[in-house]
């Protein structure tokens, strides 16, 4: 038996939920996408979410409704799954990252300010910048949010790993610093549709907009028309949209999960801490949390102060049972991207924190005697 590094929380409210979704008479986007939205609005504070069937989508439909395209630029963190660049380059802009802070793992606001300062000189601002809240622990919002004020880019904040996340008293999601905020849904997040995301936004106008690309770009908003409706039965395509829709079946799922968001980032913070105290002496890092922020503990990092010992404990974890992954190898590395022009080098503070890290179990049903084991076998190890 593996103890795996993140899984799912499902229980008979959630099973109840989808079945009577099944019985019932609207099974693809209907009624409870809404319901789904609205406790996504309840919970973070946005004015509007728009529900998904990916947070690659949410990405996707945010860059698109900012007008990300060619000739744009987006600027995104290394450290992070591909998704967070790939989507600027589906819309045919061009991609750069910004090195992230050796303690938190996260985007550095100050590489972000030098970078930007360096860029302004040569005219080559980006338009979009999404800093991505890594393992959940929240990026220096207020930071970035006064660079874009500054340098007139959008931000478009990757929370996929931080639904239940806070900066003070603000949710992430509240978007008080950015235009949009994207949650993942996949099972291993905070809360599961199976698959799906959603884009939290407080422009009525950008969520207008992300609707309508979830949906193939259609509208039946006759204020939106170009000349008369044809008739009651009239749709018009007044731009170029996607089939992005999050069924019934998902968001049913998604509202009896969302009830139990914040007992699930408690559960998280109660593993942490053990993980924490057990961890004290031994020769590793673990990514630093903000005083004033809230994480919501997606991940639970540790970064071996001997970066040649990584392989060694991680396959003698995995051989041991323990389901440990490493999060993330940084995106401008992929084959991909240097064939792009990146090369390892680029962004030395992501590719020095990689080179030690390995992601521990972590979600809400591990549980402690689990927990023991993971620590007694990582302690031996480190020993
Ligand atoms: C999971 C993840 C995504 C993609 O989410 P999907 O819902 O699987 O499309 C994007 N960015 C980050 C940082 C992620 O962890």
């Amino acid at each position: 038996m593996t103890i795996p590094y993140g899984r799912q929380s499902i229980g008979q409210e959630e099973i109840d939920a989808v079945v009577s979704v099944l019985k019932s008479d609207f099974i693809t986007q209907g009624p409870q996408v809404q319901v789904f939205e609205e406790a996504i609005t309840a919970s973070t504070g946005a004015g509007f979410a728009v529900a998904v069937n990916s947070a690659t989508s949410a990405l996707h439909i945010a860059c698109l409704a900012l007008d990300l395209g060619p000739g744009k630029l987006l600027w995104t963190s290394p450290n992070s799954f591909v998704a967070s660049a790939n989507v600027g380059l589906l819309c045919g802009a061009e991609v750069d990252f910004v090195d992230v802070d050796e303690t938190t793992f996260n985007m550095c606001p100050d590489q972000l300010a030098a970078r930007l300062e360096e860029a302004e000189r040569r005219g080559a601002l980006p338009d979009v910048v999404m800093p991505v809240h890594f393992g959940g622990e929240p990026c220096d919002m207020p930071a970035i949010g006064a660079l874009a004020k500054r340098y007139g880019f959008r931000v478009i904040e990757d929370a996929s790993h931080a639904i239940g996340a806070s900066i003070g008293a603000a949710r992430i999601g509240a978007c008080g610093h950015s235009d949009i905020a994207v949650f993942s849904f996949h099972p291993v997040k905070i809360v599961t549709t199976a698959e799906g995301g959603a884009a939290a936004t407080n422009d009525a106008d950008l969520a207008a907009r992300m609707i309508r690309l979830r949906s193939h770009g259609v509208t039946r908003d006759e204020s939106l028309y170009e000349g008369a409706a044809d008739g009651p039965w009239s749709y018009q395509q007044i731009e170029l949209g996607l089939n992005y829709r999050m069924t019934e079946l998902q968001s049913s799922l998604g509202v009896a999960q969302m009830r139990r968001l914040d007992e699930f980032v408690e559960r998280r913070h109660a593993l942490a801490a053990r993980y924490d105290a057990a961890f004290a002496d031994l020769p590793l890092a673990t990514q630093v949390r903000a005083p004033g922020s809230r994480s919501a503990l997606h991940l639970y990092v540790v970064r071996l102060d001997d970066a040649a010992r990584r392989r060694p404990v991680f396959e003698a974890l995995r051989a041991a049972g323990v389901g440990v992954n490493v999060h993330y190898i940084p995106i401008h590395t992929q084959p991909f991207y240097r064939r792009r022009g990146f090369a390892v080098g680029d962004f030395p503070n992501a590719e020095a924190y990689y080179a030690g890290a390995i992601s521990l179990p972590m979600f809400p049903d591990l549980a402690e005697a689990d927990q023991n084991y993971v620590i007694s076998t990582l302690t031996s190890l480190l020993a």
